[in-house]
């Protein structure tokens, strides 16, 4: 029987591990935290980037050319707007509009974001349990050399092209962690870090109050992929922003804003030289392949990371 296994996930990267995991595991023991801190309201409509990239991996209906989106899209309601002269840098697609509309709706009817989000991954067929780490506003903000900026006006609008001088996570104070994701942390025999980014993606669900905490005490072993490959991000700005934020730009880096949480980590075989200094730092280091770029190699590394997190335990276990 595979383990219980709880995945903590941003988008992009976070869904190719998850659609791996998703290939190896049981539904029924198998949970996926996303990122609810990119979300930001459109043309009056409640837009949710990450946990909809994860919904729409895991039911096979993402654009698999850019990975995020609905595959077989047109964009006529967003020519629309533009005619009405609304901005338009955020492409949403006509068939990703239902998505955003049926949310807003049961937002306006008071449903529970969780609820919302399980609904809608279920209706589209996914059968894992696709869970939000707050039902409370949580928004990640980037300061730059223009000001504090949106997390989507600085990833979409400005291509993350400014330098990003510091990240706040609005509401973190005050968000209350779901129970749902309490109860997925402690009941997991195995906790993964998807390789997403580490400061926009996995940070803000550690900033909710009791989640960092449920992870430290929790009895599972803690495993992370690294979204580093040769040093760099496969896409996107995490490099930049490890440096930013002060951490080396390597795998050191991501382990150091892990710390506490992580009993292994698993790194690409080009960066095998990282694997002394980590071990060094108390991180048992799993050296292979680590892009994923079709669903074979998604569910190769989920299933080597599996194992290595049960080689791990049974270390443990042993000790
Ligand atoms: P976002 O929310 O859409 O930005 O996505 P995530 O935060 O989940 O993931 C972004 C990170 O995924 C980037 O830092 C990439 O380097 C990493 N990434 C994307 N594809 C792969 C892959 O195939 N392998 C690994 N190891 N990392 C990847
Ligand atoms: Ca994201």
């Amino acid at each position: 029987m595979t383990p219980r296994v709880t995945l903590l996930a941003g988008g992009v990267g976070g869904a190719k591990l998850a659609e791996g995991l998703a290939a190896v595991c049981s539904p029924e023991r198998l949970s996926i935290i996303g990122n609810v801190a990119d979300d930001q309201e459109f043309h009056g409509l409640w837009v949710s980037p990450d946990i909809d990239t994860l919904t729409y991996s895991l039911a096979n209906l993402i654009d698999r050319r850019q990975g995020w989106g609905l595959a077989d899209e047109s964009h006529r309601v967003l020519a629309g707007l533009e005619r009405l002269g609304c901005d338009t840098w955020m492409s949403l697609g006509d068939r990703d509009m239902a998505t955003h509309i049926f949310r807003t709706q049961l937002r306006h009817q008071g449903v529970r974001p969780s609820a919302i989000a399980q609904r809608i991954a279920e209706s589209l067929g996914v059968d894992i349990d696709l869970l939000l780490p707050t039902d409370d506003p949580l928004q990640t903000t980037v300061k730059t050399e223009q000001g504090w900026l949106a997390f989507q006006e600085y990833f979409v609008r400005e291509r993350c092209r400014p330098e990003v001088l510091e990240v706040r996570f609005e509401g973190a104070a005050t968000a209350r962690p779901t129970s749902e994701a309490l109860a997925a942390i402690e009941t997991a025999e195995v906790l993964l870090i998807a390789p997403s980014n580490p400061v926009v993606s996995i940070a803000p669900i550690l900033a909710v109050p009791g989640i960092r905490r449920a992870i430290e005490t929790s009895r599972a072993t803690r495993v992370a992929v690294s979204p580093l490959i040769g040093g760099r991000t496969v896409k996107g700005p995490a490099d930049r922003m490890l440096t930013a934020m002060g951490y080396p730009c390597s795998n050191l880096g991501v382990a150091e804003s892990y710390a506490g949480l992580l009993d292994g980590l698993v790194i690409d075989a080009s960066d095998r030289d990282d694997r002394t200094a980590l071990e060094a730092e108390g991180v048992t280091v799993l050296t292979t392949d680590t892009l994923m770029t079709d669903a074979e190699e998604k569910a190769r590394l989920a299933g080597e990371t599996l194992a290595f997190a049960g080689a791990l335990r049974r270390e443990e276990v042993e000790a």
